[in-house]
């Protein structure tokens, strides 16, 4: 092993290995499942930052954890490719929506894979692809069958720039949110999904998931229930899914006038499913995207050619709108669980819920619209009825990395980080280690170059650590019986083994709980206080105790943990998929010594300190002083001199 650590030449090579080896694909059979997963991100062209990364490096440090504890893990990623802002790029610049976010497709894969992240690229979904939305359309027909989706004319907010439809949620203050414009209401026929039939459900199945309260809350903010003498009312309304748009799922359903007119004329009247053999329905490609009042489709030639009626065979129309992009986040995650199934959306056997979902921002509807199709299909069979009828099992949001101004990281300000500016230098592990010792999860955190500068010296210990111990080894083979002596002459301010012992077995239970928890940052405290523990041994570092530090830290330092797991510890398999380590439960008991506190050399007091802490001077100083007794007897005098004696007294000479 080399002595410097070339980060750019050590993660580059790990990164192709796992590639190769396919490391982390989940595996068909074997061991319990685990659905780890992130909401998967629209590929803007603005780039991923380093906020959107905090979410990921949590999913992979679990992802990783719970692989070592013997779970197959589902940790999958895909793309929500269909949406308004490469749309509005091609009306501005003429370059197609599809080239452009497949642009911004390979930046995003590039800066996931150089993070370290454990996905199964196997598993990669593009819900803009003709396989992917083949089944967003077959859905959509499911939900025509059961009667959830339906026509209806109703007042929309209208854009006359954009000549668009706008969600409520895309008006603020009565103008368009993208444009400034005042929104106009105008009448059109549109597409429904009848969500307001789920709205009890939508409320009741909250009650058994682990989400946190405030989220729980929004949903039934969002959702409105009241019940007065006269009934219950609701606030939510069916979900409009109708979109004036080309770069979308096309909506399957075909016109027929013909049959219209034998059938009465109501808006529902002459609408037919497209026959499954015939999905998908093709986006066309000889489209222009410039607004005209109408969807853009509907100037597509190719798009209505040799369309007839399923029923009567005459001569029909396709309906020329496209699905809301929430359409196809809101059943992605099922499939990840069967992504090359031809046949179904996926297997009914291979389905399982989501264990652990990640992702904050707006998502109230997003949840809310994933929970109503995963009932919908529940109810109609397509899931194993033992998982239930909620999908999120477990639901946590990160809280927002601000730019290092304290300000929302945005272009305006100028304060946007990237991984792109971080990983060359420091390298990918630094940036994890970083991101998750910035302060709790879920709490709104600024961006610090020298939290990033620390977390880089904090693993530049641990290699020094790594080596050290391989030199020491190689000495001890040639020369016998030196492992055994103690490396300083000074050895009052080291830990003996039984202290090192102690302190490994507690950071394995700890490390392990914080993950499972959610708190990486008390995970990544516990382990550097254990690197302090073996860099200020007494005895040169037992290849026990560097195993299990590899292991401790190999979900949050992937890269270098691999690397000192091979050219170290001489391991041949990768260490992502060795196996956790156990603590040892005898050694959790509280060790604690008594120091006697002087002043004036008069015993004045006694502290109990915990073995490990017996050489932290500052921390012993303190607890001596805030003692009770020894405080009353400080109280009035200057202390002109501190004598610390380890392990056995603190003198106050005042
Ligand atoms: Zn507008
Ligand atoms: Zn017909």
């Amino acid at each position: 092993m080399v002595i410097t650590y070339d980060h750019k030449v050590v993660e580059k090579k790990w990164q192709d290995r796992w590639e190769k080896e396919e490391t982390y694909k989940t595996s068909a059979s074997k061991g319990k499942k685990r659905y780890v997963l992130d909401m998967f991100p629209y590929p803007s062209g603005a780039s991923m930052h380093v906020g959107h990364l905090e979410g990921y490096v949590g999913t992979d440090i679990i992802s990783r954890y719970l692989r070592m504890k013997g779970f197959n893990i589902l940790h999958p990623m895909g793309w929500d490719a269909f949406g308004l802002p490469a749309e509005n790029f091609a009306i501005k610049t003429g370059v197609h929506p599809d080239k452009e976010t497949h642009k911004n497709i390979e930046i995003f894969k590039r800066q996931l894979i150089a993070s370290g992240l454990s996905y199964d690229w196997d598993k990669e979904i593009d819900t803009s692809s003709p396989e992917f939305y083949k089944w967003t359309q077959w859905l959509f027909i499911k939900l025509f069958e059961k009667g959830l989706a339906y026509k209806k004319k109703s007042p929309v907010n209208w854009c006359p720039k954009d000549e668009t439809v706008l969600a409520n949620e895309q008006v603020e203050d009565g103008k368009c949110e993208r444009c400034d414009t005042p929104v106009i209401k105008k009448d059109l026929d549109q597409w429904f999904f009848k969500i307001t039939d789920y709205a009890d459900r939508l409320i009741s199945g909250l009650d058994g998931i682990d989400w946190l309260e405030e989220v729980k809350t929004q949903q039934k903010n969002w959702i409105g229930r009241k019940k007065s003498k006269k009934g219950t009312t609701y606030h939510i309304h069916d979900w409009l899914i109708s979109r004036q748009r080309y770069w979308g799922c096309p909506i399957p359903m075909i016109y027929c006038e013909h049959c219209a007119k034998l059938q009465g004329e109501t808006l529902q009247s002459g609408w037919y499913p497209v026959p499954e053999d015939q999905l998908p329905v093709l986006l066309p490609t000889d489209v222009d995207f410039q607004p005209h009042g109408e969807s853009p489709i509907a100037r597509s030639v190719s798009f209505q050619k040799d369309v007839v009626c399923p029923t009567c065979g005459k001569v029909a129309k396709r309906e020329v709108d496209t699905m809301d992009t929430y359409v196809d986040s809101s059943w992605y995650f099922l499939r990840f669980c069967d992504p090359k199934n031809t046949k179904e959306f996926a297997s009914k056997d291979k389905i399982i819920p989501v264990d652990d979902y990640v992702g904050g921002g707006h998502v109230v509807q997003h949840l809310l619209f994933a929970r109503f199709f995963w009932k919908v299909l529940f109810d109609l069979g397509y899931i194993n009825k033992k998982y239930g009828d909620e999908p999120f099992l477990k639901l946590r949001a990160p809280g927002w990395i601000l730019g290092p101004d304290s300000r929302k990281m945005s272009k305006r300000w100028g304060n946007v980080v990237t991984p792109d500016d971080i990983i060359p230098k420091f390298g990918a592990d630094t940036l994890r280690v970083y991101e998750m010792f910035m302060g709790p999860f879920d709490i709104m955190k600024p961006w610090s170059i020298t939290g990033v500068e620390g977390a880089h010296r904090f693993l530049g210990r641990v290699w020094r650590l790594f080596l050290n111990f391989q030199h020491g080894s190689s000495l001890s083979t040639a020369k016998a019986g030196s492992s055994d002596e103690p490396i300083t002459k000074d050895d009052s301010l080291m830990f003996s083994n039984s202290v090192v012992m102690a302190k490994m077995n507690k950071t394995i239970k700890k490390v392990g709980e914080d993950v499972e928890n959610y708190k990486f940052n008390t995970a990544i405290s516990s382990i550097m206080e254990f690197v302090n523990v073996l860099t200020n041994r007494k005895q040169p570092t037992a290849n026990d105790c560097l195993v299990v530090l590899a292991k401790l830290l190999a979900p949050f330092a992937p890269h270098m943990m691999e690397e000192v797991w091979h050219e170290v510890l001489g391991n041949k398999e990768s260490i992502h998929l060795s196996k956790w380590p156990e603590f040892d439960s005898k050694y959790l008991i509280e060790d604690e010594v008594m120091i006697a506190v002087q002043i004036n050399g008069k015993l004045r007091g006694q502290i109990r300190v915990k073995n490990e802490e017996l050489i932290d001077k500052n921390k012993i100083i303190q607890l001596a002083k805030s003692d009770e007794k020894v405080a009353k007897w400080l109280q009035g005098g200057t202390i002109r001199k501190e004598v610390f004696v380890p392990s056995k007294l603190v003198n106050f000479v005042i």
